[in-house]
């Protein structure tokens, strides 16, 4: 049985006050002992303080984006080494943001993946087709495309979690139906089955992400392919990160 794995993307939201009392407020109100795992992502200057916050607690630090080399003139960028000091566990990849304003895809999300992995984090790694896509029949084909780009035998999913985030869901409060969720999520578990075997699928984390609230939480979260939620809007309030996690509890129970 695949556990439940709700992470908030906060993206470039907040200010460090802000962000310390929403750590605090989910930590409060996480359920002691809940059979789930959550982390929270925010921006870079936060993690060290976080950190010490976080320290002792369930909820797992994650950075938004890393690069893949360790060190060096890299003007800007923030390394996997880097953040594992910060003391991340994890780091999402490829995010559709990412994909969409920086440019990122293929050689480079490998690269990136694979030095975050070599470095001891985990990986929420991001996929997902855009309106015009679905439209035009391409959901499979770019779920596919986007699994190749750094799914294969060079690279474990021992410790990644894929995200499917169909972009036309993301903070457009256009969630996709679970049916229009869980039928993305058996193809993309069927094509980690043929890039790797059926037992590496059936481990594989696939979360979902896009407009997630507390209120649609539970309904996503009980289809059989969906094990948890990737959440941006919603996590910037503890009482709806809070909601979501609830709605996974309910979901797994
Ligand atoms: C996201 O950006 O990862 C996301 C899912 O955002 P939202 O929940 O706001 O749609």
């Amino acid at each position: 049985m695949r556990k439940k794995y709700v992470a908030g993307n906060w993206k470039m939201n907040l200010n460090l006050a802000e962000a310390k009392a929403l750590v605090e407020g989910i930590k409060k109100g996480l359920p002691a002992g809940a059979n789930i795992d959550v982390a929270v992502c925010p921006p870079f200057y936060m993690l060290v303080p976080l950190a010490e916050i976080l320290s002792g607690s369930p909820i797992a630090l994650g950075a938004q984006n890393c690069y893949f080399e360790p060190k060096g003139a890299f003007t800007g960028e923030v390394s996997a080494p880097m953040l594992k000091d910060a003391g991340c566990r994890t780091v999402i990849i490829g995010h559709s943001e990412r994909r969409q304003y920086f440019g990122e895809a293929g050689d480079l999300l490998k690269k990136k993946v694979m030095a975050a992995l070599a470095n001891g984090l985990e990986v929420i790694y991001c996929i997902g087709e855009t309106l015009e896509e679905r439209e035009a029949g391409k959901t499979e084909s770019v779920i596919s495309r986007h699994l190749r780009e750094v799914c294969g035998p060079d690279v474990s999913l021992d410790k990644v979690t894929i995200a499917y985030e169909p972009v036309w869901a993301i903070g457009t409060g256009k969630t996709a139906t679970p049916a229009q969720a869980q039928e993305v999520h058996a193809y993309c578990r069927a094509e980690i089955a043929k890039l790797y075997n059926p037992t590496v699928a059936a481990n594989v984390r696939i979360q979902y992400g896009g407009s997630v609230k507390p209120d649609n939480a539970k309904e996503l979260m009980s289809q059989p392919d969906v094990d948890g939620a990737l959440v941006g809007g919603a996590s910037l309030k503890a009482a709806d990160f809070l909601g979501i996690i609830q709605g996974a509890l309910a979901a797994q129970a």
